[in-house]
């Protein structure tokens, strides 16, 4: 049988009435087997708060009951059977257990936090599925952990894909063939059955993984907007919805801070060529965009991203001048650390370079930690300049269309353009600016590329 995954994100969950409304999407589809969420909006973010270890013992209860009040007001539609009110309820004292004593610790952990950002996934997914019971669908609940198996790095684990496969085999797809399955997106399990998460927004890709290893035929994200937009919706009400997109540009749009999809949602359905649709669970009816490997159109400009509180790093040596190995050792630094480099432009003597956040922990820590400074600056000068955006021009043969780089620079010819990167891709050209600057030259840039001229996106 051909499944069809879907995935309903935070907001698609933030109460009955839209939990209602993504039931109405799994029942208007036979072959939507495997559903994905994640936590009800705003829990994660209530985790995280819990999780760092610096809210008060009355502050964490207050935290706790926020969560909690989200629970009751979608329990208060539903039948729930002792049992399951008691399962909640030990969900729920497991919260206050942990986060009381993650604030009584000295140090925090990213392993309790793991733990305690899993609750808003457990959470959801047990109520959405008796939601789905009690629409009168045979829905299971299903213990992601069973199969998710990853590395033990916490808030940014790896999934073991060979596992993966092999368990939902033996475990998923036999309840699959009876049931419709209601699932955690983002979290996972280590060797040792400890909790893990997959970086923040994972639910995306926790989707993608599972859809690659039923073998699905299509992943739908249902998420609050209809579909990939020229550019995030919030900055400009004149971003519209593309038809379509393919798989190599939307990578670059969720790489380059498209938050509408996780940035490695695309890595499984790219493997596979499994075609993914976004859609929103609001208006399921109103379309969406498709996301496949070849698209009818090629647009030079087909979409505008954004990636804020960027840090660019920039190194200065006169060693550099004509000596070999210099880069290397910035790099290999940088590596011990486990920073990978997003940009990058050089000069004789320096380099400047910005990081790649799309790995941050769930917990968002500071990538630039005291030790790693200090060994860099045993070699050269740092300099760090912060509160920067990056903006990505997301398109086709950009690389080699005449005039982009004169319409980039004729829209934005008052602006302060701090680095520039383009060549290493025919799908991007990226550039960085001061961050208070962002949404104006965004829409600046929206105007000039997508609301005047015949070549924007389709
Ligand atoms: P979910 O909770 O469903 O995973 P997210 O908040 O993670 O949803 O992603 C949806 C949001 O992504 C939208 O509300 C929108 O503001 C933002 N977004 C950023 N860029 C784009 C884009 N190009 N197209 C659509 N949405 C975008
Ligand atoms: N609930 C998690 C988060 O808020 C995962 C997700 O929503 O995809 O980051
Ligand atoms: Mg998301």
């Amino acid at each position: 049988m051909s499944y069809i995954v879907a995935k309903f994100g935070g907001t698609s969950l933030a109460n009955f009435e839209a939990m209602s409304r993504c039931a109405d999407v799994v029942l208007a589809s036979k072959e939507t087997r495997l559903v994905v969420v994640s936590a009800s909006s705003g829990v994660t973010n209530l985790l995280v708060s819990l999780g760092r270890g610096s809210l008060n013992e009355a502050q964490c209860h207050e935290a706790v009951s926020k969560i909690r009040d989200i629970q009751n007001a979608i329990i208060a539609h539903l039948t729930l059977s002792d049992e399951q009110q008691q399962h909640i309820e030990s969900l729920l004292s497991r919260i206050t257990d942990i986060s009381v004593a993650v604030s009584q610790s000295e140090s925090s952990s990213l392993e309790l936090a793991d733990e305690l950002l899993s609750f808003g996934e457990q959470l959801s997914s047990f109520l959405f599925t008796q939601v789905l019971v009690e629409r009168g669908e045979k829905a299971s609940w299903f213990d992601v952990r069973q199969v998710m198996r990853t590395s033990s790095d916490f808030s940014k684990a790896i999934v073991s894909l060979d596992d993966l496969k092999s368990s939902v085999v033996e475990k998923l797809l036999p309840i699959l063939e009876k049931n419709v399955v209601v699932t955690q997106g983002f979290i996972g399990a280590d060797e040792q059955n400890r909790t893990t998460t997959l970086g923040r927004g994972g639910s995306d890709y926790s989707a993608a993984l599972l859809g690659e290893a039923v073998g699905c035929s299509q992943i739908n994200i249902w998420t609050d907007v209809s579909g990939i937009f020229t550019t995030d919706p919030r900055i400009t009400s004149q971003a519209y919805a593309l038809e379509e997109i393919s798989f190599n540009e939307a990578a670059e749009m969720a790489i380059y801070g498209a938050k509408v999809l996780h940035p490695s949602t695309l890595i499984p359905a790219m493997r596979q060529n499994i075609p993914v649709f976004v859609g929103s669970s609001r208006e399921p009816d109103a379309g969406g965009t498709i996301v496949r490997n070849e698209t009818e159109s090629k647009p030079v400009y087909r979409a505008i991203a954004l990636r804020r509180a960027q840090t660019l790093v920039t190194v200065t040596s006169m060693a550099m001048l004509h000596a070999p190995g210099f880069l290397a050792r910035v790099f290999a630094i940088l590596a011990k650390h486990n920073l990978s480099i997003d940009l990058v432009t050089t000069s004789e003597v320096s380099v400047a370079l910005t990081l790649d956040d799309t790995g941050v922990n769930s917990g968002g820590k500071s990538q630039l930690s005291e030790a790693l400074l200090n060994e860099l600056k045993e070699i050269c000068q740092v300099k760090i300049e912060q509160d920067l955006a990056l903006v990505a021009i997301i398109g086709n043969a950009i690389d080699s269309s005449n005039g982009v780089g004169s319409r980039l620079f004729s829209a934005l010819d008052d602006v302060n353009i701090r680095m520039i990167c383009q060549g290493a891709s025919s799908h991007n050209l990226c550039f960085l600016i001061d961050e208070d600057q962002a949404t104006d030259v965004i829409s600046r840039l929206h105007h000039s590329m997508f609301e005047q001229n015949t070549q924007g996106a389709a």
